[in-house]
């Protein structure tokens, strides 16, 4: 029992270093009547470039969605805790997800391969709550206008500030630490995909960071450079 009780707990903990501890949104509006799931059938709603052999259980992972996408939210994510050698191990990045109950529509390995958890019809429980420009309408139910993605990553000291002491993150193996060439691409290519099929602007109004939403996140930190996705 005792092992078990520490495992759940280093896993919440791990998880947590992703910034991407999430609650379910507060329920939509009563007035809300959109038909979502004829309105965004699945098999038109996944970026053809991604792996969809990893889709999470939908009917624990997701949501119908009560809103048409207007956002793409970035974040980052790993294993670093609970492997702090080996912290972009997908299996054990998806092993997070699933223990936790959490989820997210996209998520961009080192090598840039992209994996769909959740397709875009669907609402997956990236953001949590938080608020987007005090409007009302997004107050922490922003998780039924977004596309979550997940960039496997590391963020700068004060990124990671909230999981790791100074002298933990030294420890840690530099080559590790930022966002590798090929994501930037295939995040560039993914984003614009999706804002292209959604009707989304591509700018920084509407592909926007968790700790935007979420002040008390700090994904995708300040080692993610935006140019080289929207410049
Ligand atoms: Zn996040």
């Amino acid at each position: 029992m005792k092992v078990k009780i520490w495992l759940t707990a280093l896993l919440c903990i791990t998880m947590l270093a992703s910034g991407c501890a999430t609650a379910t949104d507060a329920p939509p509006p009563e007035t809300t009547t959109t038909d979502t799931a004829t309105a965004y059938p699945n098999n038109t709603y996944v970026y053809e470039g991604a792996i969809k052999q990893f889709l999470l259980p939908e009917e624990t992972f997701s949501e119908v969605r009560q809103g048409k996408p207007e956002f793409v939210m970035l974040h980052f994510t790993s294993a670093v805790m609970l492997s702090p050698t080996d912290p972009y191990n997908m299996d054990v990045i998806r092993s997070i997800f699933v223990q936790n109950e959490l989820s997210v529509h996209y998520i961009i390995d080192r090598d840039g391969t992209v994996y769909c958890y959740v397709p875009e019809n669907l609402m997956a429980g990236h953001a949590g709550k938080g608020t987007w420009k005090d409007d009302p309408h997004y107050t922490n139910r922003i998780n039924h206008y977004s596309v979550g993605i997940e960039i496997v990553g590391i963020g700068s000291p004060r990124d990671m500030s909230p999981y790791f002491s100074a002298d933990e993150y030294a420890k840690l193996d530099k080559r590790l630490i930022g966002f590798t060439d090929a994501q930037y691409a295939s995040l560039k290519a993914l984003v614009t995909d999706i804002c292209a099929r959604n009707d989304i602007p591509m700018d920084k109004d509407h592909v926007i960071g968790h700790n935007e939403y979420a002040p008390k996140k700090t994904d995708p930190g300040e080692l993610f450079d935006w140019d080289r996705l929207l410049g």
